[in-house]
């Protein structure tokens, strides 16, 4: 990785919002000193404490923890507006597919590249992602120097990366001890969903998951046909079919969850499933609205996910927020039911603990310094009364200016660190004309 190592540096602005339901400092400081924050506070006590550190300022900043890309499949940027306006089974058949049939290894690390950049600009730090050709997905997330879980999509019948879902297995085998140990990069075992995976394959899924101690993600109960045929074929909902095969545990990352009965809810929250909540992508293909604000009143841990570009089609997680609090308040028409605080959460501090992760998706002491700042003098931004109401109802992706993961930093005032932009937009473009 080449961005720019920053081992003791003070990262201040106006305010600092240490994260849903703390501290929020005016004239804020935080101390980050290899990797990890070693204090928050005002900045003058901060500046006087830790006097050698080199320093980030940004008077007009707000400074907050990075965000977290709960479920995503980073490359297929690449479609993005390629087939819009379809329902899930005619656009994943007929259009995603195929083109994914004609990827390789080159489009994968084109489109992951591109992905990061997108992710990058819009003050995502860290994303969940299940696709193919995962380690071309790692080396390059690897490089950019993000955070990210990944996992190589386990299917029955070939994928393009794969010709069963065993080998998929042995390649997730493979991919977690090779990336043991690295620091940003982690290995998730990733069965595509209850539909595309027979019983046997489930089981192995979860049993190498035991194993070696890793996260499963699976897409769940996306879709009405879901149900319908899972109902069809086992005589229960897809919930009740995954516990019956001892899926469900907190090592499981569920995407989707839209069609749940309250039986299935429950079970969710007892076996302590996390969910990756995609609203946009639900929306976009007309699939529903997940029951997040039922889930919450029953204590499961909902993260927040865009879902690949091209069913949402941006990886704006800001957008994605504002989305995410708004949807609950029209459907119950009830405007208190999910709060901005709630929402903010999903996107940090739950999706971090849906991967185990206790040590991200704040600004606090020992936790990672995975940091963004956004300007607050942009017109949408002014003037602020509430940092929280600011960053999950008005602010873009397009107002972050600074991006840190780790302590390294990988935006600096809009500018990319650790990828050149303008050769990579200009390679998508020959791409796109080939
Ligand atoms: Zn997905």
């Amino acid at each position: 990785m080449n961005s720019k190592k920053t081992r003791r540096i003070l990262v201040s602005g106006e305010y600092v919002l240490c994260g849903p339901g703390e501290r929020i400092i005016s004239q804020g400081a935080v101390a980050v000193e290899d990797g990890r924050i070693k204090e928050v506070g005002v900045y003058e006590d901060i500046r006087q404490k830790y006097k050698d550190f080199s320093e980030l300022r940004r008077p007009s900043g707000l400074v907050m923890p990075g965000l977290i890309n709960a479920h995503t499949h980073a490359p297929m940027v690449l479609f993005r507006g390629m087939a819009d306006d379809l329902p899930l089974k005619t656009w994943l058949e007929d259009h995603i597919f195929p083109a994914e049939a004609r990827l390789n290894q080159d489009l994968i690390a084109l489109g992951t590249e591109l992905a990061c950049a997108e992710m990058i600009r819009s003050g995502t730090t860290g994303f969940i992602d299940m696709y193919l050709f995962e380690e071309t997905i790692a080396r390059v997330t690897d490089r950019v120097g993000m955070r990210a879980w990944l996992g190589e999509g386990i299917f029955d019948f070939p994928s393009p990366s794969f010709p069963s879902g065993q080998d998929a297995l042995r390649e997730t085998e493979r991919l977690s001890k090779a990336w043991e140990g690295n620091p940003r990069i982690t290995i998730t075992v990733d069965p595509h969903t209850p539909y595309t995976c027979n019983q046997a394959l489930l089981e192995d899924a979860r049993e190498l998951a035991s194993s070696l101690d890793l996260h499963l993600v699976i897409h769940l109960a996306e879709t009405r046909w879901e149900i319908e045929e899972i109902t069809r074929i086992h005589g229960c909902s897809p919930v009740e079919y995954l516990d019956s095969l001892g899926l469900l545990s907190p090592r499981l990352l569920a995407v989707h969850c839209v069609w749940l009965s309250e039986r299935d809810m429950d079970i969710l929250s007892e076996r302590g499933v996390s969910i990756a909540h995609c609203p946009e992508s639900n929306l976009k293909l007309g699939s529903g609205i997940a029951p997040v604000a039922r889930l919450l009143k029953k204590n499961v841990r909902v993260a927040l996910g865009t879902d690949g570009a091209a069913s949402n089609n941006d990886l704006d997680m800001f957008g994605e927020m504002d989305t995410a609090a708004k949807l609950p308040k029209g459907l119950l028409q009830n405007p208190s039911v999910v709060s901005a605080a709630q929402v903010l959460s999903m996107a940090t501090v739950d999706a971090a603990l849906a991967m185990g992760r206790t040590d991200l998706g704040r600004l606090s002491p020992g936790y990672q310094a995975d940091i963004i700042i956004l300007d607050l003098d942009r017109p949408t931004l002014r003037p602020c009364y509430n940092c929280i109401s600011q960053v999950v109802y008005a602010a873009k992706g397009g107002d972050v200016t600074d991006v840190m993961v780790g302590g390294d930093m990988l935006m600096i005032d809009g500018k990319l660190v650790t990828i050149d932009e303008k050769r990579l937009l200009a390679e998508v473009k020959a791409w796109r004309k080939a």
